[in-house]
């Protein structure tokens, strides 16, 4: 097997998100990654102008943990204006993460995986991630309703599906159990 020169984008797995590294910031705790979006997006939906960027937002989200520090993916999105119909957008970042979420989606599938395959709480998961217990838990929580209960087809190619169940939350009134099941076809 040969080398392929070193790649931080393909190493941190941000090149399957449809975005680059263009910089890194390293602080003991945790790493910083800064990302773009690899594919031009700069024609208006509307009427397929050309647009100039009007300007950018970054957008801070909880990657896997790279090496036990946690990674934080900072992505920046170019939002547009069209000279020609005035309509206002944003480059599309569905690929890197669900509308909102605070994981990108290799977060989320790290945070699922430690979980369900390495039996991880979801304390150590939160730490991992570098995000507060609740919002690893409302991430996990709503990616299981979302591919559990949204998707029709979500039998579809499914060849093992594992089942496990957990102590969710401990409270006053004893502990509350959840049942999580995780199609694990291509964990396997
Ligand atoms: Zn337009």
């Amino acid at each position: 097997m040969g080398f392929a020169c070193p790649d931080l984008s393909a190493f941190a797995r941000v090149e399957e998100l449809g975005r680059e590294v263009v910089g890194q910031r390293l602080e003991p705790d945790r790493a910083v990654l800064a990302c773009r979006v690899v594919e031009p997006d700069q024609w208006c939906r509307r009427c397929g102008c050309e647009d100039v960027p009007r300007d950018t937002v970054t957008r801070p989200l909880a990657h896997e943990p790279l090496g036990w520090r946690p990674t934080t993916l900072l992505v920046t999105v170019r939002r547009y204006r069209c000279p020609g119909c005035g309509h206002v957008w944003s480059q599309d970042t569905t690929r890197a993460a669900e509308p909102r979420a605070r994981l990108s989606r290799r977060g989320l599938r790290w945070a699922l995986e430690g979980i369900v395959v390495q039996h991880l709480t979801m304390a150590r998961v939160a730490e991992g991630l570098g995000v507060a217990w609740n919002t690893a838990n409302d991430a996990v929580l709503a990616e299981g309703r979302r591919a559990l209960i949204e998707d029709p087809d979500r039998f579809d190619g499914v060849k093992a599906i594992g089942v496990d169940e957990h102590v969710w939350r401990h409270t006053r009134r004893g502990e509350k159990y959840v049942t999580v099941i995780i199609d694990l076809t291509a964990v396997r």
